[in-house]
């Protein structure tokens, strides 16, 4: 069966990085006759200059009527005047929520061969391998109402809401406990359960839902001190679930171990399979359009999207170690180049991970 894969390139290095993950597919159909038809999409900034708006019709319709989507990145200046409905990120968190995709799945991994290349020592981050699965399509970043408005006294005050569901907890602890349970089965979950009362539900539901898997080691930790021991002991962590925006930032901190945000993938995925699969990080304004980019979370991206989207295991397998081998080889791109290897670009990355493909 033909699986339907949607390109979302974005903005700035979005589009340099996709295409090098679309070369990958492409390589990886010719040689192995990997049945995949791609289409391509406008989303974010680019959606906006071409339609008015970051997320098209056109769009959402193309993303329902695939089995995954990979994303580039969306954002950059020329954007961030605008009123926060049209902006890029706006398209983003749209197709989350449109398709439900509510389950994010961010794997820290550091390469022993860049494990000088993190701001921790070595020896901290060397081999360390977490996943921190972030709800995704609930929270505050979701949460009604919201806004700025007039207070008492005549000054201006802005609210948000954090808001959960019991259903929404349990969907993502299940979601959580099922990827613990083809690791080591051991789960953190992160909370702030002593100033939020929601997260004190979330902790209570998270308890609730770990009874239906006794295999499995259910630890409770704050966010604070999520975050200090991320940076202090980092391989005491597995598997770490989290609230949206607790996610948002920790998975942020865990990046940073691995050495560069440029090696992330991520999988966002509904209850069905379907993913939407992205690096990452974000647009990269900085070093847009001059070849420097990293694609590797992008092809890594592509890696996360065999194995859990398209059923090819054994393609992904072959798309991981390819990186590995590259990066054996030396090849850094300029985020990664701590003094030894050799720096090339973009595309030349690119073309070094399909040459080691066999
Ligand atoms: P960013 O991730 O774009 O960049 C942060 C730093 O990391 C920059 O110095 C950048 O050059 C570097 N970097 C990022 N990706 C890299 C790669 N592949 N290779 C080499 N270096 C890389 O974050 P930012 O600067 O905070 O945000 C820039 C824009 O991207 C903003 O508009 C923001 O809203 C947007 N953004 C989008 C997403 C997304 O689309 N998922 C995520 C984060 C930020």
């Amino acid at each position: 069966m033909t699986s339907k894969v949607l390109i979302l390139s974005g903005d700035g290095i979005g589009a340099e990085v996709t295409a090098q993950a679309e070369k990958l597919i492409n390589n990886l159909a010719d040689r192995y006759g990997m049945q995949v038809a791609l289409e391509s999409g406008l989303v974010g900034g680019a959606a906006y200059d071409a339609t008015g708006t970051p997320l098209p019709e056109e769009t959402l319709d193309k993303a329902n009527n695939s089995d995954a989507i990979l994303l580039g990145a969306v954002g950059g200046p020329a954007w961030e005047q605008l009123p926060f409905e049209k902006r890029p990120e706006r398209g983003l968190l749209g197709l989350r929520s449109e398709l439900a995709l509510f389950a994010n799945l961010r794997p820290a991994i550091t390469y022993a061969q860049l494990a000088d290349a993190s701001s921790l020592k070595s020896e901290l981050v060397s081999g360390l391998d977490i996943m921190i699965v972030r709800e995704l399509t609930g929270g505050i970043y979701f949460g009604q109402p919201r806004g700025v408005r007039e207070a008492v006294g005549g000054e201006r005050e802005g609210f948000n809401t954090l808001v959960y569901k019991e259903s929404e907890i349990s969907r993502i602890a299940h979601a959580a406990f099922a990827v613990a349970r083809k690791r080591s089965k051991r789960l953190c979950s992160v909370d702030k359960a002593n100033v939020l009362e929601c997260t004190e539900l979330w902790r209570e539901v998270v308890t609730e839902v770990g009874k239906e898997y006794p295999d499995c080691e259910l630890t409770h930790m704050y966010v604070d001190n999520a975050a200090m021991q991320l940076v202090r002991q980092p391989k005491q962590f597995d598997v770490i679930v989290t609230t949206n925006m607790f996610g948002d930032i920790l998975s942020d901190i865990a990046a940073m171990l691995t050495g560069s945000i440029g090696m992330l993938p991520s999988a966002s995925l509904d209850d069905r399979g379907k993913g939407m699969y992205e690096p990452v990080h974000g647009s990269a304004p900085d070093i847009a359009g001059s070849d420097k980019a990293n694609p590797l979370a992008a092809l890594l991206s592509v890696e996360m999207m065999l194995r859990y989207s398209l059923g090819q295991p054994q393609l992904a397998d072959k798309v991981g170690s390819a990186v590995k081998s590259v990066l054996d080889k030396g090849l850094r791109t300029i985020d990664l180049y701590r003094g030894e290897g050799v720096v090339v670009g973009t595309e030349e990355m690119g073309d070094a991970v399909i040459a080691e493909l066999e």
